[in-house]
């Protein structure tokens, strides 16, 4: 059966044309979409009700179940989606204002089922990548995440940053952040939209050519393609020059500042001369460096530095002059890491999950 959030304009538009209906129809069912957050076709009240019904039979709103839904004590939900064309993935709503800007409300979305980047650390690709999202499924967690929301609360940004290699199926996403930054979508300034990759220079390009318009954060995690082979396995195939200079030219297209993750590990990745060198590598960039101290996954021997290592290390960083942020951890009683729950849920052993980075403004 089709998925309406699949190519939404174009399900719309034969639907519309079949019927004979007017062009205001359309307009209408985006609104009850993106802006009054409905739950279904009936909801959808200035529609005549034999259409809602008809709609309701030939054009599903929601392809996915939900399978769990948990909530932390700091505001932070976190759904895990069961997909109809199999397998799940998680998605996180966090409520992390700060005092200036109490009501951000960021939403972090998956893009695969699984990744097949296959990050040391992260507990997303310990079983390797299954498939790509489809568009309707990835725009499908924006909305649900979105009627999480008390109806004073609005969507302030995204951040592709849930399960799965965003560039690895860039053309998906590329078409749901455009729906999530349409004025007649959620309407959400591209600006405040971001796609985190693990660094992968040709897709980089590709986006910048395509659509330049996204903030774009690339995972870093080592400043020397020595160590970053060994954490970052895909990094043997690119190597960080590649990298920068990609994410140079994106810088060119967009103007927009970029960021760059380090999720810190002890004694792999948290000695002063990373941090020396990570300034060497950053300096003179229009970047802020977002540090992440290593969020454990259970039955990996990775862990995090204690906050005497993390202090010398932001201090070199900053002394150095670079635009640093370390993150705090949020809903992580819920594993709202990206990849814990889905893995929590599965009948191995289980496995906590990521830590989630924000953007930066
Ligand atoms: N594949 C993309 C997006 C998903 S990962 C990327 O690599 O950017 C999103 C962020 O979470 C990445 O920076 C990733 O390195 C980080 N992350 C993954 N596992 C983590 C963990 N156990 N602790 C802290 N951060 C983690």
């Amino acid at each position: 059966m089709p998925h309406l959030l699949d190519h939404l304009d174009r399900r719309l538009g034969h639907w519309a044309d079949e019927q004979g209906l007017p062009g205001y129809r359309r307009t209408q069912v985006r609104k009850w979409l993106f802006e009054k957050r409905a739950a279904d076709w009936q909801a959808m009240s200035d529609l005549p009700q034999k259409l809602r019904q008809q709609l309701a039979a030939e054009l599903p709103i929601w392809t996915t179940q939900i399978a769990k839904h948990t909530t932390a004590g700091d505001g932070t939900e976190k759904l895990l989606l069961t997909l109809a064309g199999g397998g799940q993935v998680e998605c996180v709503l966090l409520r992390d204002g700060t005092a200036e800007d109490a009501s951000r409300r960021t939403i972090c979305v998956s893009s695969q089922v699984g990744c097949g980047m296959g990050c040391v650390f992260c507990a997303s690709g310990l079983d390797g990548v299954d498939r790509n999202l489809t568009t309707g499924e990835i725009l499908e967690q924006m909305l649900l995440l979105q009627r999480l929301l008390k109806p004073k609360e609005r969507l302030s940004h995204i951040v592709m940053m849930g399960m799965g290699e965003p560039l690895a199926n860039l053309d998906n996403v590329l078409a749901a952040v455009g729906e999530a930054s349409r004025e007649d979508g959620l309407g959400i300034s591209p600006r405040r939209i971001t796609i985190s990759t693990v660094g992968l220079p040709k897709a980089i390009r590709r986006l910048g050519e395509v659509d330049s318009r996204y903030r774009l954060a690339i995972s870093l995690h080592a400043p020397n393609d020595e160590l970053r082979n060994q954490i970052v396995p895909i990094n043997h195939k690119v190597g960080i020059t590649d990298i920068m200079s990609a994410a140079d030219d994106y810088y060119e297209q967009s103007k927009r500042r970029l960021t760059f993750e380090y999720v810190l590990l002890a004694h792999i990745n948290d000695q002063p001369e990373h941090a020396r060198q990570l300034v060497r590598l950053l300096s003179g960039r229009h970047c802020l460096l977002n540090v992440i101290p290593y969020n454990p996954v259970e039955g990996l021997p990775y862990e995090t530095p204690s906050s005497g290592v993390q202090r010398s290390f932001r201090k070199i960083l900053e002394d150095g002059g670079l635009s640093v942020r370390f993150r705090h951890r949020k809903g992580d009683k819920i594993n709202a890491a990206c990849g814990q729950l889905r893995r929590s849920m599965q009948p191995q052993e289980e496995k906590p999950l990521v830590e989630i980075a924000t953007p930066s403004d």
